[in-house]
């Protein structure tokens, strides 16, 4: 049974950009409006991530880590009106299968903290009090330490850093679409990232990628009934200077659908296609627009089980209807020249 439960948690957690992701999930389902990562080692020695959110109640903390508990739904219906990032109760219990966790916790109720180590199955070993304040915080230590292939692939300092660009590349698509949220990502107690809480949208990507990438971005609105869709988000202005509208690489491109950030390949290459038909010069077929897209569906429409890490969302036959709002859309902002 350790075996199953090792391979079986090792299929939800799979990186280190996985685990901040799912913490990080967490402390925005607990309403946290301030969320500091700090990672060593590259994450692999230490995760840690702190909010500032509602706390886990001393009676949900014996099972908060055991697999498949969630405080998130109660019936199969919630899933059709879900808000909350997780649903699943399945990332703590298996971040502890393949690394030692901890959880230190208050909720408003609480006098003081207290500070919970947990075992393989996500049981409490030992409690003690703790000096934090409201919130909670999560520490993973020596991740996948017991699944020696896993580590492996972190044993070259190239493959770390790319790990803790995703991280930051991650944190920068929350901070777009939560402009109310503060942010720190500390590495090796340097702090490498930060963001802080801003008005909206638009000041958040001044904030993350800087005054000149938005400088040519329009603010952009669509909304459709039957099926119903809304799209918004910031678009570079049709003609401006490609130097200053796109990227080499899609890190800069940010999709979101009901609030989640995805990475949706066909939507992506529409962007990409219509961005791109503006520019007679071919070295700007090599770019990815600088962008923010925000799809709005009824939660009915998005199936956040399709894969594990939860980034690809849309119900089969509502990509279709979405594709094609976004290609109309599209075609209306970048009409192609001539
Ligand atoms: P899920 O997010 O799918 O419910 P998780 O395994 O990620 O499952 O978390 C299990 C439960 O632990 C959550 O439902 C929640 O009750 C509690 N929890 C975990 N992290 C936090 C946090 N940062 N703040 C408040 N509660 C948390
Ligand atoms: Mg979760």
């Amino acid at each position: 049974p350790d075996t199953v439960r090792l391979l079986s948690s090792s299929q939800v957690i799979t990186s280190v950009v996985n685990v901040v992701k799912e913490l990080m999930e967490n402390s925005l389902d607990a309403g946290a409006s301030s969320i500091d990562i700090k990672l060593e080692n590259y994450g692999l020695d230490r995760i840690e991530v702190r909010d500032n959110g509602l706390g886990i109640k001393a009676a949900d903390t014996p099972v908060m880590a055991v697999r498949h508990f969630t405080s998130k739904i109660c019936s199969h219906e919630d899933l059709e009106r879900l808000e909350t990032y997780g649903f699943r109760g399945e990332a703590l219990g298996s971040i502890c299968a393949v690394a030692e966790v901890s959880v230190i916790t208050k909720t408003k109720e609480d006098d003081i903290s207290t500070h919970y180590t947990l075992n393989f199955t996500g049981g409490i070993v030992s409690q003690k009090p703790s000096h934090l304040g409201q919130g909670t915080t999560v520490s993973v230590l020596k991740l996948f330490k017991n699944l020696p292939v896993r580590r492996q692939y972190y044993s070259s300092t190239k493959k770390c850093k790319e790990e803790v660009k995703k991280v930051q590349d991650l944190l920068t698509a929350y901070a777009i679409i939560k402009p109310d949220l503060r942010l720190t990502l500390v590495h090796n107690k340097v702090v490498v990232w930060q963001k802080a809480k801003v008005a909206d949208h638009r000041s958040a990507l001044i904030a993350t990628l800087g005054p000149s990438a938005v400088a040519n971005l329009l603010p952009c609105h669509h909304h459709q009934e039957q099926p119903e869709i809304v799209l918004e988000g910031f678009f570079p202005k049709p003609g401006a200077d490609h130097s200053s509208t796109s990227s080499s690489n899609p890190d800069k491109t940010f999709i979101f659908i009901n609030n989640r950030p995805v990475h949706h390949k066909e939507i992506m290459k529409l962007l990409r296609q219509h961005y791109t038909a503006q520019y007679p010069d071919d070295s700007a077929r090599n770019r990815y627009p600088t962008l923010m897209l925000k799809v709005t569906v009824p939660p009915s429409s998005v199936d956040v089980n399709l894969t594990p890490d939860k980034t690809q969302v849309l119900l089969q036959d509502k990509v279709e209807a979405v594709l094609t709002a976004v290609e109309a859309f599209l075609v209306s902002l970048y009409r192609p020249r001539g």
